[in-house]
Order: C-alpha cells, then sequence, then structure tokens
C-alpha cells in the first residue's frame, strides 16, 4: 500500500518536473495531435495545454515544414529510434520571440529539437515526445565569433589607409592567378604604377596632404576597375592590379584610363590644389614567365621605363 503511495507521489513529482523544466516538452500522437504540453510550451506560445490538447500541431503552427518534419518523425515511428534537429540547419521549429536580456539582437529563440519514441505496454510507438532546446545563448554568441573571424580576416588582407588589398594578399592572389594561367592558359594581365615625384607632395604639403593624395589615388583606381580587377597598395605610394582575361592590349587600355583620370584630379587638402601624375608598367602573363615573382619584376621594368621616359606615361613590357 505504502508502495503504491510512493509510486503515486514520485509520479506527480516527476510530471511536475517535466512541467518546470526549461525546455519544451510535446507529446504527439500518430495524428499529430498535441497530448501533452509543458509550461516552457504554454509561456512561450502563448497557448495553454488545456487550448491545444487533441489539436493538429501544424494547423496551430503553420510554419513548421510539414514534409520536412515528417519526415524526421516517420524514423522515429517506425525504427523507435532517436531524431534531431540542429539550430544550425534550421533555426527553429517553432517561431517564439527572443526575450533573453543578454541576446537581445535576436529576433527569434534559436532552437534545437531532439524526438524519440514513446512506447506503450505493449512495445508499440503510438506516440513521440519532442524536446525543444532554447539555444539562444549559444546561437547568438557562436554568430558573433564567426562575424569576428570574417572581421579579423577582412582586416587582415586590407591595407588600412586605402581601403585596397594589402600588398601580402596581393601577392597570395598573384600566385593563385599564375598557377591558374599553368593551366588553362587564359589572357591575364598585371599592371603597376607609381605616382610622380611623390616625395615633393610630402615635402610641400606634409605627410598627411601625402596620406590623401595617396587615398585619392586609390578610389580613382577602384573608379576605373572592374569587379574582377584585383587592386592591392603594394607599398607606399605603388599600386598594382590583377587583370584576368585581358591581353596585353587590354591592360594598356586600363592603365591610360587611370592614368588620364589621375592627371586630371585636383585634390583640395586645406588651402592647397594639389594636382599628381602616375608613370605605369603592364606585363601579361606568357609561358616565357617562370614565376609570378618575375612576372611581377617585367611590369616594374616597364614602370621603369615609363620613368625613364619622362613619366606620367604607360609602358607595356612585351615578352619574347
Ligand atoms: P618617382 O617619381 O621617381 O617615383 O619619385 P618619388 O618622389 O615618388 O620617389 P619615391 O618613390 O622614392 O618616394 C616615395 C615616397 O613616398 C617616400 C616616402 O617617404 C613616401 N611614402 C611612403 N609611404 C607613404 C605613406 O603611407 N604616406 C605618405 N604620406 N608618404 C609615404
Ligand atoms: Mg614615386
Ligand atoms: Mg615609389
Amino acid at each position: 500500500m505504502t508502495d503504491n503511495i510512493d509510486q503515486l507521489r514520485e509520479f506527480h513529482w516527476m510530471l511536475d518536473m517535466l512541467q518546470n523544466i526549461d525546455a519544451g516538452l510535446i507529446v504527439l500522437n500518430r495524428e499529430n495531435e498535441i497530448q501533452a504540453w509543458n509550461s516552457f510550451m504554454e509561456n512561450h506560445s502563448g497557448m495553454l495545454s488545456s487550448n491545444v490538447k487533441n489539436k493538429n500541431l501544424f494547423e496551430l503552427f503553420p510554419e513548421i515544414p510539414i514534409d520536412w518534419f515528417q519526415h524526421k518523425v516517420e524514423s522515429v515511428f517506425q525504427l523507435h529510434t532517436r531524431a534531431f534537429s540542429i539550430w544550425e540547419q534550421r533555426p527553429y521549429i517553432f517561431k517564439f520571440k527572443n526575450y533573453r536580456p543578454i541576446t537581445g539582437t535576436a529576433d527569434f529563440m534559436f532552437q534545437n529539437i531532439s524526438v524519440f519514441p514513446l512506447k506503450s505496454s505493449k512495445g508499440e510507438v503510438t506516440n513521440i515526445c519532442i524536446i525543444v532546446y532554447d539555444v539562444t545563448d549559444i546561437a547568438t554568441s557562436s554568430q558573433a565569433l564567426e562575424s569576428a573571424n570574417q572581421q579579423l580576416e577582412f582586416l587582415s588582407r586590407t591595407d588600412r589607409l586605402t581601403g585596397l588589398n594589402n600588398r601580402g594578399y596581393w601577392q597570395e592572389c598573384q600566385e593563385q592567378e599564375f598557377a591558374r594561367f599553368q593551366r588553362h592558359h587564359h589572357s591575364t594581365s598585371l599592371l603597376i604604377f607609381d605616382i610622380d615625384h611623390f616625395k615633393k607632395v610630402n615635402d610641400t604639403y606634409g605627410h598627411q596632404a601625402g596620406d590623401e593624395v595617396i587615398r585619392m589615388c586609390a578610389r580613382a583606381l577602384l573608379s576605373c576597375a572592374r569587379e574582377i580587377d584585383i587592386c592591392g597598395r603594394y607599398g607606399g605610394e605603388e599600386f598594382v592590379v590583377l587583370m584576368t582575361d585581358t591581353d596585353s592590349k587590354g591592360a594598356n587600355i586600363f592603365a591610360e584610363r587611370i592614368r588620364q583620370l589621375i592627371e586630371k584630379l585636383t585634390i583640395e587638402y586645406d588651402t592647397h590644389k594639389i594636382n599628381f601624375t602616375v608613370s605605369l608598367g603592364v606585363c601579361e602573363l606568357t609561358d616565357s614567365i617562370k614565376s609570378a615573382q618575375q612576372w611581377l619584376e617585367l611590369a616594374d621594368q616597364g614602370l621603369y621605363q615609363s620613368k625613364q621616359n619622362g613619366r606620367n606615361q604607360t609602358s607595356v613590357y612585351q615578352s619574347k
């Protein structure tokens, strides 16, 4: 007798605990009708257990994709195995608002769910239990970490002054392009250019004015470049561009467009009006060029020639 009372008391405790646990508990029958619905589900859905009892889950929550869900629970009914869904795959099953103060940035509660079979005394599975975990804290901090990593990666390959690719990252891209040429033999060209008499800009107007000239030069470059051109700041006042699917003729046209645009630019700094020019070198990649470094050196020879010939001009390195 006391045994029975003890068992009954334990059963009530158990119900109480399940009722108050900080996770959603739902029991569904074969027809997807709700058989149990704990306080967590009541609080977040705003629907009382008495109002959802024997109602069809999909009619109450049209946001749940029926086919996806049926497919998941089928194995639970048929094979008596567990099924899961994690927030990375599907952020939520029930579209509950997120009320957590720390993770206030998330509009909805991120959820993991676990589904397992409930066996009758005969060993048949006529019902399943769904547990809904609120994983908003984990999901938002993982997303914040991911976005911080992306930002870090962006910063590590970006030149601070101009926002162009920095030398290290641009060189990586150039190596890749060189390797790609070995396989596909598509036309690809490289442009390098340098601001003429830049020391004089610094000496006359100050270093800050010089910085502004570098920044404007980068902006002019970006305004001429196509989406696929990879522009970089190679050094102080030296810029580089990788142009895929472009032969030396096309690269020369592009280089001249930049040169002419920069020639016409006037930069206003304090009360000064600063004009400047650039010298450019172009080199199309050919089989006779043996490394990415040599490719850049040959373009640089073009640049040197432009300087020698009086600056403010483009020279195309013609490889044999
Ligand atoms: P050239 O026509 O032969 O290129 O003459 P140049 O005066 O431009 O000569 P050079 O390339 O040797 O000079 C580059 C100068 O650029 C030297 C350096 O003080 C300055 N410089 C390098 N990096 C920066 C920078 O980030 N900001 C500023 N303001 N100046 C820089
Ligand atoms: Mg210079
Ligand atoms: Mg220089």
